[in-house]
């Protein structure tokens, strides 16, 4: 059977009515969602169906749904590590932006943070119970959820080096809480979380004097912001290579500033590839490639990509 916008429209408000059937009121869902709105980089078409769930109940019925009727769908943190092409994603957006999946607390040595809470209300968090050693995630501008997925890290720290233990929920909707060395982790990556979604994670820290928290927290920032623009980006476009940091390769190769529509790599960072306003994600994707390409050429270097591209 041929397949038409009329047709696609009528399955789309088929799965919608479906959707609004299992799911409590509390559920935000929305049709035709703009993912430009979700992703730091400001770029991304519309995804059909996008789904805050109000509770684990509730996800748990989203992902078993999607699993039962066949939807792709995604787990949306803050966007920070993301790039989506102009044509969206044809299936669900799952986002656990609701408070009661951020809720962060403070317990003994350890810090108990759901999965939507942001990095840096972590990091504040751990100053107040005078907990050290996770001021590297204050200038992070992701969730606990996308950091523990890409192993996120800053300053000679990474995500998983901190962790205690998280509770996650598999795409058939049963939960178990695992430990690190029962998740396979990696270099800006955890394989795990790409078969399940991450509920919550423990935090451990050590006990610091609230002081030299806050100081380690301003120099963490002061380096930060002294290297990284501020246009709208999505953080490192390239893993490093085992060579030479991308950023410097970038930088010797003489491409900062190179330009592809509204998307220009950064003059502060080579490996930051900045959206100066009415970028798409094509140019995006256009001058990911030209940089690839030059490295390869001059370098013999294969850059990979470490944000994570989507939809059509
Ligand atoms: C200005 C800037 C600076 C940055 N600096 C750094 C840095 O210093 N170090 C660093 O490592 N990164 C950095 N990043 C990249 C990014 O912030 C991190 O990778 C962050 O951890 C992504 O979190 P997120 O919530 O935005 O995830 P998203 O971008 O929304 O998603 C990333 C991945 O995580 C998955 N995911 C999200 N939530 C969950 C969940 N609950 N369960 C399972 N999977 C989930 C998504 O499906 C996706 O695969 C930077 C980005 C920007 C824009």
């Amino acid at each position: 059977m041929e397949s038409s916008p009329e047709k696609a429209a009528l399955a789309g408000d088929t799965i919608a009515r479906e959707f609004a059937g299992i799911l409590s009121a509390g559920t935000v869902f929305r049709r035709a969602e703009p993912l430009a709105k979700h992703t730091t980089l400001r770029v991304g078409g519309p995804v059909d169906y996008y789904i805050e769930p109000a509770d684990e109940m509730d996800l748990a019925k989203v992902l078993d749904f999607c699993r039962r009727r066949g939807i792709s769908f995604f787990i949306l943190g803050r966007g920070s590590n993301l790039l989506v092409r102009d044509l969206g994603f044809r299936g669900a957006a799952v986002c656990l932006a609701q408070p009661v999946f951020a809720k962060i607390a403070a317990a003994g040595d350890q810090l108990v943070c759901g999965a939507g809470a942001r990095l840096k209300a972590v990091a504040l968090e751990a100053k107040r119970a005078e907990l050290g050693g996770l001021e590297f995630l204050e200038g992070i501008p992701g969730s606990v959820g996308g950091a523990l997925r890409m192993n996120a890290g800053a300053m000679g720290a990474a995500t998983f080096d901190a962790i205690d233990r998280v509770r996650v929920m598999d795409f058939c909707g049963h939960v178990a809480v695992l430990t690190p060395s029962e998740m396979a982790v990696s270099y800006r990556q955890c394989g795990t979380l790409k078969e399940s979604v991450a509920l919550e994670a423990v935090f451990r820290g050590s006990r610091a004097d609230r002081a030299e928290i806050e100081a380690r927290m301003i120099s963490f920032s002061k380096k930060r912001w002294a290297s990284q623009p501020s246009a709208p980006s999505a953080g490192c476009i390239f893993k490093n290579p085992a060579s030479v940091p991308a950023g410097r390769l970038v930088e010797e190769l003489g491409l900062k500033g190179l330009r592809c529509g509204g998307a220009r790599v950064s003059d502060e960072h080579g490996n930051f590839v900045v959206n100066d306003g009415g970028a798409t994600a094509a140019d995006i994707l256009e001058l990911i490639g030209m940089v690839k390409e030059k490295a390869r050429q001059a370098r013999g270097i294969e850059l990979e990509i470490e944000v994570e591209i989507i939809g059509e």
